[in-house]
């Protein structure tokens, strides 16, 4: 950025805790000055949560910056923290998961009984030759198997390295070669939009190319024919006639995890690789103080899909390490109807529910009428995570899902970091809509401008972590000199190559800070526009869009223009029965131009909208504004293969002809 990223959206509103849970909550407002008295006394204490075979010798190493070591000397055994020690203590009977498939088919699994289906994977995998250090990649839909495979791998010590199960055959390949995968575990299909989709075909063909590959684990979902190779094994004839006797040993605290693949909208996919001690402490705690976890009466709901970090640690780790009961979800939210995600809060009576903006935005343009007719009143707080949740979309959650008084968390966090960074404390901020507030206790966030000086209140730029984090990735699998170059290199020693200077992580999202502090995430920084010299932010003119009462969902990108340099190019999604065709759709048109441009001011206003049924998104839900931007400058399109629906671009470039205006 050339220059300060304007700083055009002001929200006042501002919401405090319900009292009654502010009363009883996990963490109070203590914690930011414990762990600002000595941070890594802060990080220590909640390593304590969890059970450990050896005590550390040191918190934290940092003497060879960018790579971090946490707990050193600690030995813990990751799935023995999620799940032993809480039948030993008792708590066996206690549900783990509600799982409810997309066909309405369920599964209710204890504590207890994912202790077993794990020792028996952990037998299972071991027989086919797995040791500690192994890499193990699953590919799997959203069924129990697939937290047992994490579990599984993790009591054992392999590297677990999963990978979404609606990736491609080339995708996948890449990543099981990345990481010279041993033995695969997939399934025959899972249910998708209300019929079986296949999965062990793409496995089969990916496999033909990974010659590290020895074995292929398949769990029978669906029950469709699949084509059998000498090195596939069907889960029911190995795991599930293994021995349920398995005594977990303690690794290091920095013995690998897993590796996850961000999930690529650059060219390359990065291994981010995350350790044990340091990962699942923080995991745990965050989800101890961000959901306020009662594991005695809570039942959490997170909607991501495993594949994503987030299921990584907000639906295995972070949970089970708690000792929560929680729901698990195969389908779509549409399948077989658009009140499916109400219709399941309802059934287990969900206290807390984690989802993402894309889903929450998806539901405005369905109506508020669906949500209306289930009742969520045993919903007690809500948490969204993916991507800028824009103020309007906020306050729809509260209003129709949280019955307009629940608080509402957005956690700022990604792959790299693990665990969240920057979020409300349910029971002690105030939150305002669209802001992710300030960092969590024993987190040092801080925004900075090109120079890397810390940015005054009211100031935006990039968005930096100053000091390590317990879960932080410790590198990019076989690739320091990438993991150095991409995330230290922008700001501090690493770009001045000064030993004396700090060591700061660039997250590569721009941020603002209001006029209290509030840190304001803003989208990645190369989403950034500069219109007639003054940086703006997509997501400050895609809220301003959404808070028009006929937008439900919106895209912003800038496409080169002659004058301005750059212009601002909007696609907007009308809510549910928005009339769009001819004069209609223009009027609406001039009518959301002049809205952005009295929200934001004169200078953000679009030089052109266009209504559209749709946006491109990945697979994980984000809008990918690479593609929005070849379709405003009348490129043809890179690559879509990470699209979840690529067809929608179809929709969209053809329809770019109509609907614009152009002059003021
Ligand atoms: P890739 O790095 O491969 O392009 P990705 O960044 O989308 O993929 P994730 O690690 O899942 O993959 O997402 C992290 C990013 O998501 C953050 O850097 C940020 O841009 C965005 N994000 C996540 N949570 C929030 C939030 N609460 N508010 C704003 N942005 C968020
Ligand atoms: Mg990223």
């Amino acid at each position: 950025m050339s220059e300060a990223l304007a700083n055009l959206l002001n929200e006042t509103r501002q919401f405090p805790p319900p009292a009654e849970l502010a009363a009883a909550a996990n963490v109070t407002a203590d914690a930011y000055g414990e762990a600002e008295a000595d941070r890594l006394a802060f990080w220590e204490r909640q390593a304590g949560r969890l059970s450990w075979a050896k005590q550390w010798d040191q918190v934290l190493d940092w003497s060879n910056p960018p790579f971090a070591k946490w707990f050193v000397g600690g030995q813990l055994n990751v799935a023995y923290n999620c799940l032993d020690r809480h039948v030993e203590a008792g708590r066996g009977d206690k549900v783990a998961i509600h799982w409810e498939g997309e066909p309405g088919d369920t599964r209710t699994i204890t504590y207890a009984e994912l202790h077993e289906l794990t020792c028996q994977a952990a037998n299972a995998l071991t027989d086919l030759g797995v040791v500690a250090g192994d890499r193990v990649a699953i590919y799997l839909p959203m069924v129990p198997e697939a937290a047992v495979a994490m579990l599984a791998c993790a009591r054992i010590g392999a590297t677990h390295s999963v990978v979404f199960g609606g990736f491609s055959a080339e995708s996948l390949t890449n990543r099981i070669q990345d990481a010279s995968a041993k033995v695969v575990i997939t399934a025959d299909g899972g249910y998708r939009r209300g019929k079986p989709s296949a999965l062990k075909p793409t496995v089969d063909e990916a496999v033909a190319n990974c010659p590290s590959v020895e074995h292929v684990l398949v769990v029978r979902r669906t029950g469709e024919e699949v084509a059998w190779s000498a090195k596939d094994h069907w889960w029911h004839e190995t795991v599930e006639v293994a021995s349920t006797a398995h005594t977990a040993e303690a690794f290091d605290a920095e013995h690998p995890l897993f590796i996850l693949y961000t999930s690529g909208t650059t060219a390359r996919p990065k291994g981010i690789l995350h350790t044990s001690g340091g990962y699942l402490t923080q995991a745990a705690y965050t989800a101890h103080a961000v959901f306020d976890l009662k594991p005695e009466s809570d039942v959490y709901w997170c909607t991501a899909d495993i594949g994503w970090v987030t299921g990584h640690s907000y639906i295995v780790y972070g949970p089970l390490a708690n000792g929560v009961t929680q729901v698990m979800y195969e389908g779509t939210p549409d399948t077989p109807h658009k009140g499916r995600f109400w219709e399941i809060v309802d059934k287990y009576q969900v206290t807390i529910l984690y989802t993402a903006p894309t889903l929450i935005r998806t539901m405005m343009k369905w109506g508020e009428d669906i949500p209306a007719g289930f009742d969520l009143s045993s919903l007690r707080l809500l948490g969204s995570v993916g991507e800028p949740i824009n103020p309007e979309a906020w306050m729809w959650y509260r209003q129709h899902v949280g019955r307009g008084e629940l608080p509402i968390v957005d956690t700022w966090w990604q792959t790299e970091t693990g665990s969240m960074m920057i979020s409300p404390l349910p029971g002690v901020t105030a939150a305002k809509p669209g802001s992710a507030m300030t960092p969590l206790p024993g987190v040092v966030a801080d925004v900075v401008d090109d120079q890397g000086q810390s940015v005054p209140n009211g100031g935006g730029g990039y968005l930096v972590l100053r000091e390590p984090w317990p879960s932080m990735l410790r590198t990019i699998w076989g690739d320091d000199n990438r993991f150095i170059e991409t995330y230290w290199s922008r700001f501090g020693a690493g770009a001045s190559g000064n030993a004396e200077d700090p060591w700061i992580y660039f997250a590569g999202d721009g941020a603002k800070k209001d006029d209290d502090g509030h840190i304001w995430l803003l989208g990645r920084v190369d989403d950034v526009m500069l219109v007639s010299g003054h940086n703006i932010s997509t997501t400050e003119v895609e809220s301003a869009l959404v808070s028009h009462p006929s937008v439900a969902e919106a895209a912003v990108v800038g496409a080169t223009d002659p004058t301005t340099g750059q212009a601002i190019v909007a696609f907007a999604i009308p809510r549910g029965t928005t009339e769009t065709g001819g004069e209609a759709g223009e009027q609406l048109i001039a009518e959301l131009r002049n809205h952005v441009a009295k929200t934001l001011g004169p200078i953000a206003k679009p030089r052109q909208i266009m209504l559209v049924p749709e946006l491109p998104k990945t697979r994980s839900g984000k809008i990918m504004r690479r593609l929005l931007r070849d379709v405003a400058e009348n490129r043809s399109l890179g690559d879509v293969t990470t699209l979840q629906d690529s067809s929608v671009m179809e929709l969209i470039a053809s329809g770019m002809g109509g609907g614009k205006s152009d002059e003021d």
